[in-house]
């Protein structure tokens, strides 16, 4: 069998070079439009950083992984496609909810429509809304060329960035959506043997198309209200006394609840949770559901104010004012083990401190300067570029990033932040010395010792 996956980011590579590494007998051909990104996947340095992706793309590449720019023959050669191609959100809309803009999926199906000369089952690999797959028939069969076949999956991704490989070696579940007809469970059954390879029988799910779309829609806005059901408890904590650790720990052993994903925090970023949540919401006003889209709305303004309010917490800690004063913020990506810092929290914190004229010392492993710089020069935020430049340095070490500073923000969960050497830290600070931990990672006890300041989310301050 012939795959290709048109879409080579971070749910295309890494679902590839797994599938490659499982599949010896599939010839799995990745393409993408941007010629710079398929020669990352070519090189030594791969276009995204993920824990084990170097090791895996090492073995397969050019064995039976091959990463292209030539679409055509990929599409023509392969007797399965996966379109995994971005789904970012439209800026328009009237409601509160913003459509998955379909540009590239539509783009794609366009491209399989006109090169295909031979039957092909074609995959949704990436997010889209519920009923996107009759979109796409539309143009497969309106452009449909005699004797040719399609028929259409869903196979939504569940990874997670920064654990990716483990993810798709280890799916907790692979979801196939198809249509019930005998030529759609044939499809299905075809796509369920490729992921049977690695994958016991039994966690593979297989569901009518419009079920299976959703559910990723559903999974992604689950995750989501975990994190602000126990974001919204924080705040209470941190005005009773109570502590959220503890809260979430007596809460999490109820089996019926479960102990995973209630870590309160900064707030949730990344290019998902966000954007679906919104589609999510998108769709139920378009179906009429008001209720149902202020629900899923209020998921994502928990997030807002959890933001928000944290970066309030800095500035007011900091005797009301941060103009002029240095902050370190250690951790930009939105989570640990990426680069990747879409709709990281970060940004809001940065851009909150920079409006209020305080000066930015920032470090992450993993995040290269200049998209630091581009995230924080974003049309979208208020303070202008060159002022934006200006205030903030970005560093190569974080005992360079603190020195001297009034504060250090912790806004990503880093391991290497919890090995740091505080006492050294300390002693280069402006004092009183400052710690926010905005991932609850640090041993606040030992801090306290030492003698910073510190303040967390969900623990009242006690000093
Ligand atoms: P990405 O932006 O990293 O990668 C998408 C790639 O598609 C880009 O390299 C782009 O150049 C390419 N592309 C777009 N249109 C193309 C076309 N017509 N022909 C060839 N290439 C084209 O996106 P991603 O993070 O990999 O996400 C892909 C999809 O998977 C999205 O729908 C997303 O919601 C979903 N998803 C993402 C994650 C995640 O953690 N990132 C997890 C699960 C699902």
């Amino acid at each position: 069998m012939k795959v290709c996956c048109i879409g080579a980011g971070y749910v295309g590579g890494p679902t590839c070079a797994v599938m490659a590494l499982k599949c010896p007998d599939i010839v799995i051909t990745l393409v993408d439009k941007s010629s710079e990104r398929i020669a990352q996947w070519n090189s030594d340095k791969l276009p995204i950083y993920e824990p084990g992706l170097d090791e895996v793309v090492k073995k397969c590449r050019n064995v039976n992984l091959f990463f292209s720019t030539d679409i055509e023959t990929a599409i023509k050669e392969a007797d399965l496609i996966f379109i995994s191609v971005n789904t970012p959100t439209k800026t328009c809309g009237n409601g509160k909810g913003r459509a998955a803009d379909l540009k590239y999926v539509e783009s794609a199906a366009r491209m399989i429509a006109e090169i295909a000369q031979s039957n092909k089952i074609v995959v949704e690999k990436s997010t889209v809304p519920v009923r996107a797959a009759e979109s796409i028939m539309h143009i497969l069969r309106a452009n449909q060329k005699p004797g040719i076949h399609y028929d259409i999956l869903s196979n939504p991704e569940f990874l997670a960035e920064g654990t990716a490989i483990n993810d798709l070696l280890n799916a907790d579940r692979v979801l196939i959506g198809g249509e019930e007809t005998t030529e759609g469970h044939e499809a299905v059954a075809k796509l369920s043997w490729i992921y049977e390879h690695w994958i016991p029988k039994q966690n593979i799910l297989t569901t009518n198309t419009w079920s299976s779309e959703l559910s990723k829609l559903a999974a992604n806005a689950f995750l989501a209200q975990r994190i602000s059901s126990i974001n919204s408890l924080s705040a209470v904590c941190e005005a009773t006394g109570a502590d959220v650790s503890e809260v979430a720990r007596a809460v999490g052993l109820d089996s019926r609840i479960g102990s995973k994903f209630l870590q309160a925090s900064v707030g949730f970023g990344g290019s998902c949770f966000q954007k679906d949540i919104l589609n999510l919401i998108y769709i139920c006003e378009n179906l009429n559901l008001p209720e149902v889209a202020a629900y899923w709305q209020q998921v994502i303004d928990m997030n807002d104010y959890q933001k928000r309010r944290f970066s309030q917490k800095i500035i007011e800690s900091l005797f009301n004012t941060v103009s002029d004063k240095r902050i370190a913020i250690l951790g930009f990506a939105f989570k640990k083990n990426t680069g990747d810092t879409r709709e990281t929290a970060a940004i809001t914190v940065c851009q909150t401190l920079l409006e209020e004229g305080a000066k930015l010392d920032i470090y992450d492993p993993k995040v290269e300067p200049e998209q630091i710089i581009d995230d924080l020069t974003h049309p979208s935020v208020t303070e202008s570029p060159e002022n934006v430049k200006k205030a903030v340095q970005i560093h190569s070490d974080p005992y360079s990033a603190v020195r001297a500073t009034h504060a250090l923000v912790i806004c990503t969960e880093w391991d290497e932040f919890v090995d740091l050497d505080f006492q050294r830290i300390y002693q280069s600070m402006m004092k009183p010395a400052y710690i926010f931990d905005g991932r609850k990672i640090l041993d606040h006890e030992r801090l306290h010792q030492i003698g910073f300041h510190v303040q967390t989310i969900g623990k009242k301050y006690q000093r």
